[in-house]
């Protein structure tokens, strides 16, 4: 499968501070580090090519951004922003799209960012800013809070708070392309017996599946390449050989039944009778 290539924009920049809130905080450094943040999390995900328009206190004018994502081109494009009013009681979280054919985008992304920050759901929304209506891939522009009310400018500037949202944002970034989650930190143990799949190749070797209610699921991407198969990822399903099959992610990995992925790539496979835990998979 081709990356997908995300474009991350820290909004403003350099003399152009954006928003100020009270105690002083500029919404340049927010939408720096949320952007830093956010491009750490996708960056070690095998699927994805992650590029931000500023990793530094620069300023670049809006046409440049768009100019960075529609050279790439990116299949994606993500801007980050804090929203400001005039009224210090004005909150919430809100996503907004220009073009029909983002909001499905921005839907995702304001449905995972709202739960992290936990601010009002100011939903997603149409809004003609030019970064998101002049780039050509689907595009958005995240208010994550209002800095100009004190109690959302402490929250957006809290390190833990920072985090959560990032991953949240990553999180929906991931759902909208259909590629699994990755991150380096280890996998919390699947509630299910593991099963023991021995794959006999040159290149052969052992994995976990699991046995979830009686049926073998494996990881699709290593056994489905060494039988030869191409893999993918599409809607949250995993593709072998360009055909969608039943999918179970588990700790971010996409999961097939031994049956479905040995039956796709014309493979035989063994369930060892007097050791029901372990499997045998032969490409034919
Ligand atoms: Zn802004």
């Amino acid at each position: 499968m081709a990356k997908k290539r995300i474009v991350i924009d820290a909004g403003h920049g350099a003399q152009d501070p954006g928003a100020i809130g009270p105690t002083g905080k500029r919404e340049k450094d927010f939408n720096l580090t949320m952007a830093i943040k956010l491009d750490a999390l996708l960056q070690a995900n095998p699927n994805l090519q992650v590029s931000l328009t500023r990793s530094t206190d620069v300023f670049l004018e809006l046409r440049q951004r768009v100019k960075i994502a529609n050279d790439q081109p990116a299949d994606l494009f993500i801007s980050i922003h804090a929203n400001s009013s005039t009224s210090s009681t004005a909150n919430g979280t809100e996503t907004y799209f220009s073009r029909s054919t983002s909001a499905p985008l921005a839907g995702v992304i304001q449905r995972h960012m709202q739960a992290a920050t936990g601010f009002k759901d100011r939903g997603a929304r149409y809004g003609s800013f030019q970064v998101i209506r002049d780039t050509k891939m689907d595009a958005v522009l995240l208010e994550v809070g209002f800095i100009s009310n004190p109690a959302e400018e402490q929250k957006l500037f809290d390190n833990d708070f920072q985090d959560r949202v990032a991953l949240a944002v990553a999180k929906g970034i991931c759902e909208y392309l259909g590629v699994p989650f990755e991150t380096e930190k280890p996998a919390a143990p699947a509630p299910y017996p593991e099963m023991t799949v021995t794959v006999h190749t040159a290149a052969g070797s052992t994995y976990t599946g699991y046995n979830i209610k009686g049926i073998t699921w494996v990881p699709s991407r290593p056994i489905g390449e060494l039988l030869g198969g191409r893999i993918g990822y599409t809607k949250s399903k995993v593709t072998i050989n360009g055909e969608p099959v039943e999918t179970q992610n588990i700790n971010g990995v996409g999961y097939v039944t031994a049956r479905d992925l040995t039956k796709q790539l014309g493979a035989r496979i063994f369930w060892d009778k007097a050791e029901p835990t372990r499997v045998e998979i032969y490409p034919q």
